[in-house]
């Protein structure tokens, strides 16, 4: 009898106190509009970096505003009738988050220039070019492996063919920037920060590194952020000169009618005169 008695009690507290969160999910929906200022608009722009980087070496957690699918869509819908400019938020917010990126990757360059040996400009420039052939080969193969998964196989045998050429041009790099230096250097692994994602890159990395940096979720997902954010900027400036425009024209309009009033009202007080 005791126990039936809490049990009721600890249920009734329950229901009191804690309601299911599938209430509180769909309460919360039914209280908030996607123009909230708690709701994330570069969600509702399909371009939050919680969303682009989630599962990725940098997942970044939840993001601080909402995220709502059922917002996202109820926006798609209103914003046909209407301009929210909600692009500005979202450009504020990618903006930032660019620049924090690119703070970090200064500051990971000059650790790699304080620990990593003393090379002259003429040895860099020989490096700089291994890394570069680097580059071309990790998103050649990146796009060898998409190419495959789509079943397009003739293209991706193109592709491969450019894979070997610049392996070519790789090997005869190297060799000429293995020979400005003694072989202990050569072997050393030669780190460069990646100018999209921040991550290192080893000038001696082997096909299969360069293909999972160049083609994987992390680097591909900045490559969208950075995209979406020129994007952002080339709306923005558009709207606000449209809406400059619009402002200057009603100005003029404005002007022009009060000219004309006064006109009209010169002209009467004339013409009262006159009679007078
Ligand atoms: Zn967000
Ligand atoms: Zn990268």
């Amino acid at each position: 009898m005791k126990a039936f008695t809490t049990d009721l009690l600890v249920q009734g507290f329950r229901e009191f106190v804690v309601p299911p969160s599938k209430t509180v999910g769909d309460t919360t929906r039914q209280r908030i509009k996607f123009s909230d200022d708690r709701v994330c608009k570069s969600h509702l722009l399909n371009c939050c970096p919680h969303d682009v980087l989630s599962g990725t070496r940098m997942d970044l957690g939840e993001c601080l505003k909402v995220h709502d699918l059922a917002l996202r869509a109820d926006y798609e819908i209103a914003s046909k009738d209407q301009d929210f400019f909600f692009e500005l938020d979202a450009m504020d917010h990618l903006q930032s988050f660019i620049a924090d990126c690119d703070r970090r990757t200064e500051v990971a360059k000059k650790r790699l220039a304080e620990t990593q040996e003393e090379i002259s400009a003429e040895v860099a420039a020989k490096a700089e070019r291994v890394h570069e052939l680097n580059e071309e080969i990790g998103k050649l193969l990146a796009k060898v492996e998409q190419l495959g998964a789509d079943g397009n196989v003739e293209e991706s045998q193109k592709v491969m063919d450019e894979v070997e050429k610049a392996r070519v041009k790789k090997r005869e790099a190297e060799e000429v920037y293995r020979n400005s230096m003694p072989a202990s250097s050569f072997q050393q692994q030669k780190l460069r920060v990646c100018e999209v994602c921040s991550a290192y890159l080893g000038l001696h990395d082997n096909d299969r590194r360069l293909a999972d940096h160049f083609g994987g979720k992390l680097h591909l997902g900045f490559i969208e952020i950075r995209e979406k954010l020129e994007e952002l900027r080339r709306i923005v400036a558009d709207k606000q000169e449209k809406r400059n425009q619009e402002r200057l024209k009603r100005r003029e309009e404005r002007e022009r009618e009060e000219r004309e009033k006064l006109r009209r009202l010169i002209k009467v007080q004339h013409s009262t005169w006159y009679h007078q």
